[in-house]
């Protein structure tokens, strides 16, 4: 018997996770799989629970478009998946699934592994977005005590999102100037060409500028704040973050220390 676990979703062929997983699995000497599993959004649900049903199988986690489906598949749900409203791991316990979120988990994570100095308690964070990126981040933002303001394209969502999260509302455009962190929770830098509209002039010196989007690495937002003097933080960390407490939860091993960026980086330059 290998306990396998895998990445569900659609597309999921550039899937980094399975990299890394496979290199904890190798250097924790542990005997089991890592693998994707495409779910095409019409038979995504048999897709999932035929994975669920093989005894084998030590769990998944779910990425875009099947983290709502994760959380109704399951038998039992953490706090963080009931109040994200999604989940991305799905582990067994006690001979039921959990649904878990570890996505807020990771967003700490990058933040603590790249801006050791910002403490979240009362600083002013400004997060752009309404997806399902920054539901993670406000929720581990005001859990940890910042005073979040959500500014996103249309404004119904952010108005969604911050009466979830008892969170404020912000202008869009943003206006970043009261911001001490500034997190970029939209898709906009994915095509590694645009940049939300932020002007850094008048933003604080100090401003910690956080972009979720890691492919590329520095995106054009990253490249300004960091031509402006900011100090940013990639998104990069937070994929290594989330990981962490599902390799855990799948193989019951702590990961093993490896230098999971370079094994990313490495990754990210085949693909
Ligand atoms: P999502 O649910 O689809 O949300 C996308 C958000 O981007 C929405 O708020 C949308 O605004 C906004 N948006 C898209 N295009 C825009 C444009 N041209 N102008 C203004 N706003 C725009 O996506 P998600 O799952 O939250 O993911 C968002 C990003 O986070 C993705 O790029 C993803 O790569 C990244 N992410 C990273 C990690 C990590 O581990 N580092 C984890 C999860 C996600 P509207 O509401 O107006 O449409």
């Amino acid at each position: 018997m290998t306990r396998w676990a895998a990445v569900a979703g659609w597309p999921v062929d550039h899937s980094l996770s399975p990299r890394l997983h496979g290199a904890w699995l190798e250097a924790a000497g542990v005997k089991g799989r890592y693998d994707r599993l495409p779910a095409p959004e019409d038979g995504a649900k048999k897709v999932l629970k035929t994975a669920l049903a093989d005894p084998d199988c030590a769990g998944l986690n779910v990425t875009l478009p099947h983290k709502g489906l994760a959380l109704r598949l399951a038998d039992r749900k953490t706090d963080a998946a009931k109040s994200i409203g999604a989940a991305n791991l799905l582990y067994r316990d006690d001979g039921k699934w959990v649904a878990d979120n570890t996505d807020a988990e990771g967003f700490l994570y990058g933040l603590r592994r790249q801006a050791s100095e910002f403490q979240p308690e009362r600083a002013a964070a400004l997060v752009l977005g309404a997806g399902g990126a920054a539901r993670a981040a406000v929720y581990a933002l005001t859990r940890a005590g910042a005073r979040v303001s959500i500014a996103n394209r249309t404004e119904k969502k952010a108005r969604r999102l911050a009466k979830d999260f008892k969170a404020g509302v912000a202008a869009w455009p943003p206006d970043v100037r009261e911001a001490d962190l500034l997190v970029n929770a939209t898709s906009i830098g994915l095509d590694g060409a645009s940049a939300p509209p932020v002007d850094f002039s008048a933003s604080r010196n100090a401003l910690i500028v956080y972009d979720l989007v890691y492919r590329p690495l520095e995106t054009p937002l990253l490249k300004t704040a960091k031509s402006s003097g900011r100090r940013s933080v990639d998104g990069l960390d937070m994929l290594i973050g989330q990981a962490r407490p599902s390799f855990k939860a799948f193989f019951g091993v702590t990961p093993p220390d490896l230098d999971a960026r370079q094994i990313l980086l490495e990754a990210m330059e085949r693909t």
